[in-house]
C-alpha cells in the first residue's frame, strides 16, 4: 500500500459501500453480511446484449441496497467511496474475461455535469479497475452534447434518442486491434453503452466489452 493510500484509509476508513459498516479487512470490497445478502447476478443472469458490443457484464442487480450505494457514490464528494466498487468490478472482469483486456475506458460526463459533481464516477471506477488489473484506463471518449440525464427518461426509445450523437472519439485515440472494456456504473436501456460501443468499433477496436457495477430494468 502506498503512503497516499494509508493516509486515505486513516481519514476515510474503508467502509462497506452498501451498508456503511467499517470494513474489518480494508482491502475487501464489501462486508461479509452484504456479500451474502446482495442481489448477485451469476452466469447468464449477469450478461446482456448491447448493440455493437461483444457482451455486457454486471455483478449485481440494481435493487435492494445497490441503488442507494450507487447514489451515495455518485453524489458524495468522497471519491474514496468508488474504490471498493471499482474493486468489485475488477473481480467481475477477471471472472468474465480471463484473457484480460488491452484498454479500459468509460462513458464520460459532460463538462457541465462534471463541474456540478466534481468528479466523473465512471472514470474513477475505470481507473481503480485499471490500477488493480494493470490495464491502462484512458479517456477515449468525450461527451460533445449536454443531454438530459438518462435517469429521467423512462422509454428505451427516448433514451436512445437522447444518447444519439452525444459522444465522440477523442482525436488521436488509436484502438486498432485492441480489446476494449467500456465501464459504467449502471446499465438500464443500454443506449449510452451502445452509442459508445459503436464509436469504439468505428475507432478500430477488435472487441468491445461492457462492464457495469449493476444492471437495472430495461433488460432484453
Ligand atoms: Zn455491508
Amino acid at each position: 500500500m502506498s503512503l497516499g493510500e494509508k493516509l486515505l484509509d486513516l481519514f476515510f476508513p474503508p467502509k462497506c459501500p452498501f451498508c456503511q459498516r467499517i470494513l474489518e479487512d480494508p482491502r475487501a470490497p464489501l462486508c461479509p453480511p452484504c456479500r451474502t445478502r446482495l442481489p448477485w447476478l451469476e452466469g447468464k443472469a449477469g450478461e446482456r446484449t448491447i448493440d455493437f458490443a461483444d457482451g455486457c457484464f454486471s455483478p449485481l442487480a440494481y435493487r435492494d441496497g445497490v441503488p442507494e450505494a450507487v447514489r451515495r457514490y455518485k453524489f458524495s464528494r468522497v471519491q474514496a467511496l468508488g474504490r471498493p466498487l471499482g474493486r468489485l468490478m475488477a473481480h467481475c472482469l477477471e471472472d468474465r474475461l480471463p484473457e484480460g483486456a488491452d484498454l479500459l475506458c468509460w462513458a464520460p460526463l459532460s463538462k457541465k455535469r462534471l463541474r456540478e459533481r466534481g468528479f466523473d464516477q465512471a472514470e474513477l471506477l475505470a481507473r481503480e479497475m485499471g490500477r488493480l488489473l494493470a490495464i491502462p484506463a484512458e479517456p477515449i471518449l468525450e461527451k460533445i452534447q449536454h443531454t438530459a440525464p438518462q435517469s429521467g427518461l423512462e422509454e428505451g426509445s427516448a433514451r436512445r434518442a437522447n444518447a444519439r450523437g452525444a459522444y465522440a472519439l477523442r482525436s488521436g485515440a488509436d484502438l486498432r486491434g485492441k480489446r476494449v472494456v467500456l465501464v459504467d456504473d449502471v446499465v438500464t436501456s443500454g443506449s449510452t453503452l451502445s452509442e459508445c460501443a459503436g464509436l469504439l468499433r468505428m475507432g478500430g477496436a477488435a472487441q468491445v466489452w461492457c462492464l457495469t457495477l449493476a444492471r437495472a430494468r430495461g433488460d432484453r
